[in-house]
């Protein structure tokens, strides 16, 4: 099937890093400046990737998360309530890895807004819809101690609260979109039931901009491979969440289906939103043809209309070569038109 109306691109969120910004290739890779010549190099790499992601045709774009090393410390760093001194080993999204990681010692709350200025700068520089991602409750419990609350639920929804102070202020700034990232609820499947749904909803209160959560098997880093080899032919973790994720307030769901083994026939499981897939893999060099881009939204299309279909990536594509990143875009928006025949 074949809509009439070319299908809106967009990508997950992050882009590889210029390797003046920061180490090139690596998934955190340090900074290569300091103070106010790094805030420039910040700056000047969103520009660059703004100035691309236009170029290659792209609908909805985002900063590349050109901003921040990690996407959930990033977020934490204006958070009070959090002992970084602390440290604790913790093997996060169910032991796929050990890490260390800061600890909760007291209530929670936002000293000042983390992404204002930065939404403000990359606003102020595109006229293409602007789309911004932010770590989502689940998935920060998952990477964070706690001493204070005493149940994930409570830490969950208290952060889920800080959450909802930040992207009120960044809407009101002029976005689009706001995505929130939980690849945790891939993990966790029964705490999406419990508490999950309900931390993703009050992250989202209030926002009359559109929203998304995006739900992926993660970058393509060593750990993560291993871990889906581990899943069998067919990955059945949507199937186990979408019922929920339907009855959710989000108007979207960003999902991986490009080189992986998710069923697209999960997606009629999520019949009121309006579903993001990932047509682009992130854990391969190789660059999709635009048949190959073409065959997935395809397949998508046979299980829900294609005006409910955006095509984007399956996760950030920060770790890959700068050439294939870019050659990926290119790739995703010639790939969709043909798509839309
Ligand atoms: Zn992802």
């Amino acid at each position: 099937m074949t809509s009439a109306s070319p299908y809106l691109t967009t990508i997950a969120g992050s882009l590889p890093k210029p390797h003046w910004l920061a180490e090139p290739e690596k998934l955190w890779g340090a900074w290569q400046h300091q103070g106010a010549a790094l805030d420039r190099a910040k700056r000047d790499a969103a520009l660059l990737w703004l100035k691309l992601q236009e170029d290659a045709g792209l609908d909805i774009v985002t900063d590349g998360e050109q901003f921040r090393v990690h996407f959930v410390h990033g977020f934490l760093e204006q958070v009070s309530g959090i002992d970084w001194a602390r440290t604790t080993k913790m093997g996060i999204r169910d032991n796929r890895y050990v890490v260390d990681v800061p600890t909760v010692t007291g209530a929670l709350s936002l000293r000042q807004s983390v992404h204002a200025e930065e939404v403000r700068f990359v606003r102020g520089h595109t006229r293409r819809k602007l789309k911004w991602t932010l770590p989502g409750p689940m998935t920060i419990c998952d990477t964070i101690a706690d001493a204070h609350y005493g149940r994930r639920a409570d830490m969950a929804m208290a952060f889920a609260a800080i959450l909802n102070q930040e992207v009120r202020q960044l809407e009101a700034l002029g976005l689009d979109m706001i995505q929130i990232d939980e690849p945790a609820f891939n993990v966790f499947m029964n705490d999406v039931y419990e508490w999950g749904i309900a931390a993703l909803d009050r992250t989202l209160e209030g926002l009359t901009c559109q929203t998304a959560v995006h739900i992926c098997y993660g970058y393509g880093i060593e750990a993560n491979v291993k871990w889906k080899e581990t899943l069998g032919s067919e990955w059945r973790q949507y199937e186990a969440i979408f019922p929920a994720l339907n009855t959710s307030r989000v108007d979207q769901v960003s999902l991986e289906a490009q080189g992986s083994n998710v069923p697209l026939s999960l997606i009629r499981l999520l019949p009121d939103k309006v579903i993001q897939v990932g047509v682009i893999d992130v854990a391969s060099k190789a660059v999709e043809t635009p048949d190959a881009v073409a065959a997935v939204l395809a397949e998508a299309s046979r299980h829900a209309d294609a005006a409910r279909i955006i095509a984007s990536t399956n996760c950030g594509l920060a770790p890959l070569p700068r050439e294939v990143a870019e050659a990926k875009l290119n790739a995703l928006v010639v790939g969709a038109r043909r798509a839309s025949g």
